[in-house]
């Protein structure tokens, strides 16, 4: 029964389609590493698929990322189906389920990108906006990238707003929250921008990182792209003196 076990659990991670989760998880993390989003372990992504959640864990370097590395969950139960046993499971972990059960993401990506830092950084200095728990910005077409809430449909809301992506007269919000000593005590403050800020695909982490989701990988992926350009962006212009609300 056990070795049973054992190769069912295993099944869960071999595969030879390259968008298979865990085939994904591993891919993903080496371009993420090429980007700066994961440097020195930080950081990493979660893809929901059916009834299994798959993560990376703790402590392994995102660009030697395997496979046999991948922690799985069973999505009703919360329970780990798949065990690496010289692992411990990421600390990322409580803040992607929160989106994927407030959300219902299916895809969470989390980078320590230093563009995501200095904007937090910039926000706490108050020069762009009164409040610093908020990164704003209008007026730049790259906006058009980031979907109300993370899952960009065209649903249309009471009063005829659009629920899919925004448009480029909106402006972009993404609420920042404060860091904490440990990453897994940031979930109840995310869980609260996540119901405060009801359009946000993202939580911006003081002076860490940023927290992006999807209703699949590429929708998250190129959320999380997007929104790296604005944040790069966002610190050029204020470098040029110039305002990301206009
Ligand atoms: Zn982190």
């Amino acid at each position: 029964m056990a070795d049973t076990q054992n190769a069912s659990a295993e099944a869960l991670i071999k595969s030879e389609d390259p968008k298979h989760p865990a085939n994904l998880i591993c891919s993903l993390c080496r371009q993420f590493y090429t980007f700066g989003w994961v440097t020195g372990t930080g950081g990493g992504i979660s893809i929901r698929h059916e009834d299994h959640v798959f993560l990376a864990p703790s402590g392994v370097e995102k660009e030697l990322m395997q496979p046999e590395n991948i922690f799985v969950m069973d999505w009703a139960s919360k329970e780990y189906i798949r065990r690496p046993l010289a692992l411990k499971p990421s600390a990322c972990t409580p803040l992607f389920l929160a989106a994927f059960t407030q959300r219902d993401a299916r895809a969470c990506i989390h980078t320590h990108s230093q563009w995501a830092v200095l904007v937090t950084l910039l926000c706490e200095t108050g020069q762009q906006g009164p409040d610093p728990g908020v990164f704003a910005m209008n007026k730049i077409e790259q906006i058009k990238g980031i979907s109300r809430g993370g899952a960009g449909s065209m649903e249309v809301a009471e009063g005829g707003r659009k629920l899919g992506n925004l448009g480029y007269f909106d402006t972009m919000q993404i609420p920042i929250i404060e860091n904490t000593a440990h990453e897994e005590d940031l979930r109840e403050s995310l869980e609260e921008a996540i119901v405060k800020w009801p359009e946000t695909c993202a939580v911006l982490v003081k002076r860490h990182g940023v927290y992006v989701w999807g209703k699949n990988v590429t929708q998250a992926k190129t959320q999380a792209e997007s929104l790296d350009y604005l944040f790069q962006l966002a610190v050029e212009m204020h470098k040029l003196g110039l305002k990301w609300v206009s």
